[in-house]
Parts: structure tokens; C-alpha cells; sequence
């Protein structure tokens, strides 16, 4: 092997190394590849000179994907407009549904003990999700649907500016962090939304199937009540 091949052999091994380590950070959730504003701002450009009011106007009339066919409601979000803590669910349920307001069922209820836990109430809080419109039977959302309806959430943020978003498992914590990492290897530590504090943690959903990680949550949201600087909270017992 003469010198230039050389070079060029140990060159391409460096950049296979690379790779592989970008690829093996982005999978355990330590790495992820943020969108630049431009990016952002294209995504949502057609909803830029809205406001909340206008914006979930545009949504309630929404037929972008195949779930305004099946939806009774869309659930577009409530809360305070000026929250500084946002969360951020994966899509409405049944109950959800026939109600047009998010998180009003049996993992709503778990998730106003979890806000109430931090010493706030949903009033002092935003709460929204990924997808507006339910996806029938509950299933996961479908990526286009995702790609549809993740620019009203995004404006939502924009408006909104939150200190700390909650992500309340899987879907919205990959949808804002762009990555496929696991919500265990998300949850824990904060990440980063476009300078907003992003702290993934499971789905109240999640804890009703799975009650052990209640543990893991109330650990989530006590770096939220830290962050925030909030009165210390006492310690959810559900
Ligand atoms: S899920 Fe979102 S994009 Fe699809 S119809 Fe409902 S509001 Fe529109």
C-alpha cells in the first residue's frame, strides 16, 4: 500500500468510528440532531401569523390526515397561555375524544396527581399532545400523521414558550427531540427543544399498566420542580 493509499484507508476507517459513535450516542439518547430554526420556521410557516386562538381554529377544522374521518373532537390543548411548564402527550384517547379536552381520562386523572404532586395545578400548566385528533382503537400514531399534525404542537410551543416541556413517553419525546432513542434511555436527564428544557419521562398510561415506574416519574418531575425553582413538593403516593 503506497502513502496516499494509506491516508485515504485510515482516513475512511476514522470516519466509519464516527459514524458508528454518532449512531450509537443517538440510539442510547445522548445525541440528538436538533432542527436548525430555519428548518422550524419552514415547518410551520403557513401557521406564523397565528396566535393560539387562530391556530386551533385552523386545527378543530383540520382534515390533513386520515384521523379527521374517524375523530368525534379534535383536542387541540388547554391550559395557561403564559405556563411555564408544558407537557406534552402522544394523542388523545376515548375519553379524550368524546370530550375535546386532553388528558381527561383514567391517565389524565393520574397526570393532574402527578401536576398537583409538583405543587401546581392544570391551571398553571399546558397540556397537549402530538397528534390533535385520536387514532382509532388507540393505536400508535403512523409517521404521516405525525409529520401532519406535528406543526400545530410546534406553533403551539413557539407561542407558548414554556420554560420546561414535559414529554410524556415515546412519541412526543422522539417527535421533539428528533430521535428514535428509547423513552428509558431519554427519561432522567434534560435535553433540548430549541433552548426550551425538554425532560422526557413515561406516559401516565404507561403507569397504569406498569405502577414500578412511578419511582422514575416522580424522580422526572422532581428536576422539573427544581428547575423551575417551585416550592418542594411532597412525594406522590397513587
Ligand atoms: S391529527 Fe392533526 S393533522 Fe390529522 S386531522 Fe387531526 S388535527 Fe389535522
Amino acid at each position: 500500500m503506497d502513502y496516499s493509499t494509506d491516508i485515504r484507508w485510515r482516513f475512511g476507517q476514522i470516519v466509519t468510528t464516527v459514524r458508528e459513535y454518532v449512531e450509537e450516542q443517538m440510539q442510547l439518547g445522548f445525541l440528538e440532531l436538533e432542527e436548525n430554526e430555519n428548518q422550524l420556521r419552514e415547518r410551520t410557516s403557513s401557521y406564523a401569523d397565528l396566535d393560539l386562538t387562530g391556530l386551533r381554529e385552523l386545527a378543530v377544522a383540520c382534515e390533513k390526515c386520515e384521523l379527521s374521518k374517524t375523530r368525534t373532537y379534535v383536542v387541540f390543548g388547554a391550559g395557561n397561555e403564559q405556563a411555564d411548564l408544558m407537557f406534552v402527550g402522544e394523542a388523545p384517547g376515548a375519553d379524550e375524544d368524546q370530550q375535546g379536552q386532553p388528558f381527561v381520562g383514567r391517565a389524565g386523572q393520574l397526570l393532574t396527581k402527578i401536576i398537583e404532586a409538583a405543587g401546581l395545578t392544570r391551571d398553571q400548566v399546558y397540556i397537549a399532545n402530538v397528534l390533535k385528533c385520536r387514532p382509532p382503537g388507540n393505536r400508535n400514531p403512523k409517521s404521516s400523521e405525525i409529520e401532519s399534525c406535528e406543526p400545530y404542537l410546534i406553533r403551539q410551543v413557539m407561542l407558548i414558550q414554556p420554560k420546561v416541556i414535559c414529554a410524556l413517553g415515546t412519541f412526543a419525546a422522539q417527535m421533539l427531540l428528533r430521535t428514535d432513542a428509547k423513552i428509558s434511555n431519554l427519561r432522567g436527564h434534560f435535553h433540548s427543544y430549541h433552548g426550551i428544557k425538554v425532560m422526557p419521562t413515561y406516559h401516565p398510561a404507561y403507569l397504569l399498566r406498569n405502577p414500578g415506574g412511578k419511582r422514575q416519574v416522580w424522580e422526572d418531575i422532581q428536576k422539573v420542580v427544581a428547575e423551575l425553582d417551585l416550592s418542594t413538593p411532597r412525594p406522590n403516593d397513587s
